[in-house]
């Protein structure tokens, strides 16, 4: 298989690391520059991100699926539900090569190019499901399985913890990436964690000491979803909790 060209960070982006106290390797730097510029090659024949500059990208795509690097820790099995791109699960993927990151996906394009992906950058720790979060979440193989579900602009927190929070553990965590404006949203949620078993809510800057808007919301999973849950594919956002 042909090399894969990277694509070099502005420094910028090595600043922004710097301040969250992320320290990447060369080879690390390398394999990110190599996803994003296959994600932005693939850009230009299908849909899968708005952001076409490649410094634009490091830092919204890039540093900004790496901030929840800190949150992950004990972490041996992370879902990324609607993952698009690869977003964030495959930069997560690189920095933790020790961490088996699934990608959930309903569409067959992005999802081969998560396959694709993968391959070419020689990811061993990833799997690719082409399926509907509905689906794998009552699938036995799925259901109650992960530590950590996480999920990037896929849809507010009601519709996203029915997603996320049946594929994981008791004693695990989903953790939503949002912007400050998740107040409004974690207002009315009690009905979604008392069926789906979420408990304790923390935010948490996403990129402290850089200026941002950007937040991790922590959803605690302190017992079991009710096996109704989640609905069939469409409900839940249909019919938000
Ligand atoms: N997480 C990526 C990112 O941050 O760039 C992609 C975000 S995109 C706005 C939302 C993605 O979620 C789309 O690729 C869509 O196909 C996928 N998606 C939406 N609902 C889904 C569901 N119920 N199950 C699986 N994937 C879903």
């Amino acid at each position: 298989m042909p090399e894969v060209p990277a694509l070099t960070p502005p420094a910028i982006f090595t600043e922004q690391c710097d301040a969250i106290g992320l320290k990447l390797t060369d080879d690390e730097v390398a394999q990110l520059g190599r996803f994003l510029h296959l994600l932005l090659e693939t850009n230009k024949r299908f849909n899968l991100t708005g952001i076409k500059d490649p410094d634009v990208a490091w830092l919204r795509h890039v540093l900004d699926s790496l901030s929840v690097f800190p949150c992950l820790e004990g972490v041996e099995t992370l879902a990324d539900v609607g993952t698009g791109g690869g977003l964030p699960g495959i930069p997560l993927a690189i920095v933790r090569p020790d961490m088996r990151v699934t990608l959930m996906e309903a569409t067959g394009k992005k999802a081969n190019f998560c396959i694709d992906t993968a391959k070419a950058l020689g990811l061993k720790n990833v799997a690719v499901v082409n399926e509907r979060a509905e689906t794998i979440g009552q699938d036995r193989r799925y259901r109650a399985h992960f530590d950590a579900a996480i999920a990037r602009a896929v849809g507010p927190m009601n519709v996203m913890l029915e997603l996320t929070l049946p594929l994981v553990k008791i004693g695990g965590r989903v953790l939503a990436m949002k912007g400050r404006s998740v107040e409004d949203e974690l207002r009315d949620i009690g009905d979604a964690l008392v069926v789906l078993g979420g408990g304790e809510i923390a935010v948490f800057d996403a990129l402290p000491g850089v200026e941002d808007e950007a937040v991790i919301v922590q959803v605690a999973k302190e017992r079991t979803t009710i096996s109704t849950y989640p609905r069939r594919p469409g409900i839940p956002k249909q019919e938000p909790l």
